[in-house]
């Protein structure tokens, strides 16, 4: 039941934009009772998890005492038991993908090259095509920050929507889920899981640090679907940079930390994507990102 505490530390390892920005408070707690204890021993501040943080980016460029991240990527444990799959909030869409795909276990494809954690993935529902990770969830452990205590929830059929689940209204942790288990071929889940990776790796800009998709997928006035990167070709926001944050020259759905971005420069370029879209479509876009 231990965790580690680091002092006035960088959080450009623990997310993957990689902003250097200074927090006086990491926790990393080394299993799930050590998170559980964190959560408790620090519930005078305002707590702030980190999965792989590859969906978060910071307002600030240093966060005090007040502020404590903690890091929940060493709360590991996956294993089989009662025909469901039990996975720790802090193992890796990519590590869980691979334990299915190596149990021969069908569905879960879709996970492998989401470079998040379970956690983080069941607060945005993360997904791809038609496949969501709220799909498949049986039920969920949480820690509760009001009542202090660990409980279940069982998730009814509108738990979770695109890339929105409810446990965002919750005030709670995710420290495990339980999730479905159909059979399938590994032959043919090992397949799929390096088609998917090669897809993806071929369209986005992995050759800079990210975090993934900058804005949900926008809608018309209608309601119709549309492209991101279709509205800022139009608007001419591809490459569009302030100091080394740029909107990606690769795939314009993404703004990429082409070296030392600040804060700043992120939060500026992020106004300019939304105000030329606004004043050229009347198209008002919402960040996918979780603004810290
Ligand atoms: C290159 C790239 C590609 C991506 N592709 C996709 C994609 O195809 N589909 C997709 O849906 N997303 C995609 N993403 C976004 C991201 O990977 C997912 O949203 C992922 O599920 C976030 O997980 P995380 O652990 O990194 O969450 P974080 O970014 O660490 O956190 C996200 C939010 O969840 C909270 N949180 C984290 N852990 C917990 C917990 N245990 N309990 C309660 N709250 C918690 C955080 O406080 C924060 O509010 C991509 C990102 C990148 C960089």
């Amino acid at each position: 039941m231990s965790y580690f505490i680091l002092n006035n530390t960088s959080l450009k390892r623990f997310h993957t934009f990689q902003l250097d920005v200074i927090a006086e408070i990491v926790i990393l707690p080394t299993d799930k009772n050590a998170l559980i204890s964190a959560l408790r021993d620090y519930s005078d501040k305002k707590t702030v998890l980190i999965g792989k943080g590859s969906n978060m980016i910071f307002s600030q460029s240093s966060y005090d005492a007040n502020t404590v991240f903690i890091v929940t990527t060493m709360v590991d444990l996956i294993e089989l038991s009662d025909n469901l799959i039990h996975v720790d909030a802090g193992v890796t869409m990519n590590q869980f993908a691979w334990f299915t795909c190596e149990n021969s276990i069908d569905g879960y494809a879709f996970c492998e090259d989401i470079p998040g954690t379970l956690g983080g993935a069941l607060m945005m529902n993360a997904g791809q095509w038609q496949y969501t990770i709220g799909q498949y969830v049986k039920w969920i452990e949480v820690f509760d920050y009001d009542t202090q205590s660990v409980r279940i929830i069982y998730p009814e059929d509108d738990f979770f929507g695109y890339r929105y689940s409810r446990l965002n209204e919750m005030n709670v942790c995710v420290l495990e889920v339980a999730l479905s288990i159909q059979k399938g071929e590994y032959m043919d889940i090992l397949d799929l899981m390096l088609q998917y990776r090669r897809e993806r790796y071929v369209k986005q800009p992995r050759q800079f640090p990210n975090a993934g998709s900058v804005f949900k997928r926008p809608k018309d006035k209608e309601g119709n679907s549309l492209f991101t990167w279709q509205l800022f070709d139009a608007c001419d926001l591809r490459g569009f940079q302030i100091g080394d944050a740029q909107v990606s020259v690769k795939h314009p759905g993404f703004i990429v930390n082409t070296g030392n971005a600040k804060v700043a420069d992120v939060q500026l370029v992020i106004a300019e994507c939304k105000k030329r879209v606004k004043e050229q479509f009347d198209v008002d876009l919402e960040l996918e990102w979780r603004v810290i």
